[in-house]
């Protein structure tokens, strides 16, 4: 074949080599959301720029034709690749199906079909002529479908500019950085494009679409290996918040969702289509989230969603602000801690079921303790309280040098009674009397039945005289009524001895025996009345 080098030449196998470079360096990071569709377009890129090499180094006319037509091959699949560069690097292309995508390889098909079959229709070419002849070029007299390709190629390149356009006003400011840099680079084509329709070329004979892409990918270049472009932000935002355990939702100051991931809508029922709604409007929980948002500080709460199955969230709220320090909306990460919520209700009810086991154990202990120190017929105090209680008063009438009176009742001829009404009236008549003299008792008195039809009062703090008087009144009104509850026929009447500490004695049992002594001078006095006791007691401890 006959070749002639040009400039023209020069400029495109440069760009095609610059193209491949790119492309080996993109798909050496093809893991990056992106890379691996933009490595694909620089190869096209690669393509187009060496098949338009070697048209303008052919000499020969069918040569030229036959390479022009390749070239479509090339500039066809990179507009395609481009675009679908773009859906992914912006998130797109999870809201659009693969066979949709792949509906795009038509345009490039349809391109090359087109071109081929020239020679049958001249839509493309309606005529070639030669160029001038030290420039080796020739030129082509475009028909409507040229202009046809060439407009489906520019609306695939502009919508993907408009893709990351808008991924670039939308984003944070280093995504924004990113984006800027792939919308300028992005811009090449499109510009070398419409001044190739033009006729507009700087070197003579220069076809300027795929040099265009030289400077496409040198920006692209620039942007991946010093500023690591698809490794910052887009990526994280795929890699992780999107695949969060946490859901993560962003909520503008004006209460809209910005964003959110798929743990958040999954959790808060959310969907990708709300993003651009009112929160109030689609979160059923946001009146419980809405206090939380506080543009001074970070909050913190916990929300039961559903009860059966439980489903209990964890939200974190956070403002973000802008530099000069204005809110513009909120974080909010929103963790499901279902399990631990469930282990903690469990815990707590087993704990509150052990607390009231321990109360009723608590309760029966006090019943046994009580019962234990208790009379079963009358409910009074028994011998082994009176044993125990009274040393202790009597210590504390010590300290405190007050006096405490002990008054001994015993029923007279209860013998008697027992024998002439009965065991049980007896018995009955036992707890009448102890009721009789509760009745009498003050706050600080203590009751006991010591054995047999023998009481015994405590008055801690009481004069002899007060205490003789009370005894007196209690005597007689047994004396001239009845026991509440007790047949009317049974008559009862009570001797009782009184002895005071420390005056008649400074031991417990010497008070008790000198109030026995007392009770003893009573029943010798002919029973019904009170004696106290007039002497001290030695001896007896
Ligand atoms: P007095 O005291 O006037 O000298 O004559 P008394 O018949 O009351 O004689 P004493 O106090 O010595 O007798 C106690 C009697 O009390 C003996 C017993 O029959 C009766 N007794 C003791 N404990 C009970 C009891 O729990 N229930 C009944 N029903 N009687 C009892
Ligand atoms: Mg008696």
């Amino acid at each position: 074949m006959n070749w002639q080098w040009t400039p023209a030449s020069s400029v495109l196998f440069l760009s095609a080599a610059l193209a491949i470079g790119t492309a080996v360096g993109l798909f050496r990071r093809r893991a990056i959301p992106g890379a691996a569709k933009l490595a694909g377009t620089m190869l096209a890129g690669a393509w187009w720029s060496l098949a338009a090499g070697l048209e303008a180094t052919a000499r020969a006319m069918e040569a030229k034709i036959l390479f022009s037509t390749l070239e479509y091959v090339g500039s066809g699949s990179l507009a395609v690749l481009f675009l679908l560069f773009a859906f992914d690097y912006t998130g797109h292309a999870a809201g659009l199906p693969a066979r949709r995508r792949a509906l795009l390889g038509i345009v490039p098909l349809v391109a090359v079909l087109l071109v081929a079959t020239n020679g049958l229709h001249r839509w493309v070419w309606t005529a070639v002529s030669p160029g001038p002849t030290d420039l080796n070029s020739i030129i082509y007299h475009h028909g409507p479908a040229f202009f046809a390709i060439l407009a489906a190629l520019i609306l695939c390149v502009v919508t993907a500019a408009v893709l990351l356009g808008l991924s670039a006003v939308r984003g944070s400011a280093v995504q924004r950085r990113q984006s800027a840099l792939v919308l300028l680079a992005s811009a090449f084509p499109v510009v070398g494009s419409i001044l190739y329709a033009l006729g507009q070329t700087p070197v003579p004979g220069l076809n300027l679409t795929p040099v265009s892409f030289v400077l496409s990918g040198a920006v692209l270049a620039i942007g991946i290996v010093p500023l690591r472009l698809f490794e910052l932000v887009p990526v994280a935002r795929a890699a992780l918040i999107e695949r969060m355990n946490d859901g993560v939702l962003v909520i503008d100051s004006t209460e809209r969702i910005v964003d959110s991931n798929l743990a958040a809508r999954q959790l808060v029922g959310v969907s990708a289509k709300d993003t651009g709604l009112r929160a109030g409007a689609v979160l059923p929980m946001w009146d419980t989230i809405a206090p939380h948002l506080r543009p001074d500080r970070d909050s913190h709460f916990e929300l039961t969603v559903s009860e059966t199955p439980l489903v209990h969230l964890d939200f974190r709220v956070a403002p973000l602000r802008r530099t000069l320090g204005t809110t513009a909306g909120y974080l909010i990460v929103i963790r499901d801690i279902s399990d631990r919520y469930r282990a903690e209700r469990l815990l707590h009810s087993a704990n509150d079921q052990l607390q009231t086991q321990v109360r009723e154990i608590q309760r029966l202990q006090e019943e046994l303790r009580d019962q234990a120190v208790r009379d079963a017929l009358t409910g009074l105090f028994n011998r082994r309280h009176l044993d125990d209680i009274l040393p202790r008063v009597l210590d504390r009438a010590t300290r405190d040098e007050t006096e405490v009176v002990v008054i001994a009742f015993d029923i007279d001829h209860f013998k008697a009674i027992n024998d002439l009404h009965g065991h049980e009236t007896g018995d009955a008549l036992l707890r009448a009397l102890s009721t009789e003299l509760r009745r009498y008792s003050r706050p600080g008195d203590v009751a006991c039945r010591p054995g047999g039809d023998e009481i015994v009062l405590i008055l801690p703090g009481s004069s002899t005289a007060g205490a003789a008087h009370r005894a007196e009144a209690i005597r007689r009104a047994l004396r001239e009524g009845s026991l509440i509850g007790l047949d009317p026929s049974v008559r009862v009447t009570v001797s009782v001895g009184i002895a005071a500490f420390p005056r008649n004695g400074d031991t417990p049992g010497e008070v008790l025996r000198a109030a026995d002594r007392a009770l003893y001078e009573a029943k010798r006095a002919g029973r019904d009345c009170v004696r106290v006791a007039d002497s001290r007691v030695q001896g007896v401890r």
